[in-house]
């Protein structure tokens, strides 16, 4: 399986600056073993797909959607809208929205479904925060967190999913968690994944995210059962994501 490396700029880079860090990315030396993607804002989608041209690294990803086709959802974005600029991922359930904007386990759910019925491979993240982690609930509240996402996913032929693993303590706190702390939480994960989905399971792809940079990535992607990173801060320069993305290159 590919190492999957995913840039999430979160809410930074409007259509401009999006298509100069797409050109500027372009320029890098891009491994070919790795798959690569990028979350952009709503906004800025247009004008990567633009800059991209006919080329098809990295492949565009976005931050959130909502589960209908369409209707009275005021501000909201269709799975089918995403799937009009070529949008080959979604990020469903990032922390960031459970902790600001209410998102639940429900909310989650319903998006991943929605996302895979279009063709768009959800990148479900779960992770449990400093407290839960303190308390010893960390391996409880990541697995409810992976089994609500996955009840109505399917792996029958679908577009595959994607798990990001991201304990919330981690995230742009320049604190990451060991590579073995990962692991761990990574195996917890595909047990959950293989008792609801089978064999099709091990294709579904784990990754890790939370303060990754240059000094890490190496160690989590060649840690077994890290299947890539979710890279928010050290993606925000084109530069240092290409050098990021040629560490995680196995060759
Ligand atoms: C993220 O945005 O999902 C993330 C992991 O951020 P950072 O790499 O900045 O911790």
């Amino acid at each position: 399986m590919k190492k999957l490396l995913i840039a999430n700029w979160k809410m930074h880079y409007g259509p401009i600056k999006a298509g100069a860090w797409i050109r500027a990315f372009r320029r890098e030396r891009l491994p070919k073993d790795v798959d690569i993607a990028v979350a952009v804002p709503f906004v800025s989608l247009a004008a990567a797909r633009a800059s991209l041209g006919r080329a098809s690294i990295p492949a565009l990803a976005a931050q959130n959607v909502f589960w209908a086709e369409e209707g009275a959802f005021t501000g909201e974005i269709s799975p089918s809208m995403l799937k009009e600029f070529g949008t080959e991922y979604c990020l469903v359930g990032h922390s960031e929205r459970r902790a600001h904007l209410g998102e639940t386990d429900e909310m989650v759910q319903k998006k991943a479904a929605a996302l895979q019925k279009a063709g768009i491979i959800p990148v479900i993240c779960v992770g449990e925060t400093e407290a839960q982690r303190k308390r010893g609930e960390a391996n409880k509240v990541v697995r409810a967190q992976v089994q609500a996402a996955i009840t109505d996913l399917k792996m029958d032929g679908k577009v595959p999913v994607a798990i990001a693993y991201e304990p919330v303590w981690a995230i742009g706190s320049g604190k990451p968690c060991t590579a073995q702390e990962a692991k761990q939480m990574h195996e917890v994960i595909r047990v959950v994944l293989q008792k609801k989905l089978g064999a099709g399971a091990d294709e579904i792809r784990i990754i890790y995210g939370g303060s990754v940079d240059l000094r890490n990535v190496s160690e989590y992607v060649t840690t077994t059962g890290i299947d890539g990173c979710l890279v928010g801060g050290a993606s925000l320069d084109p530069r240092n994501f290409g050098l990021l993305c040629r560490a995680a290159n196995p060759a």
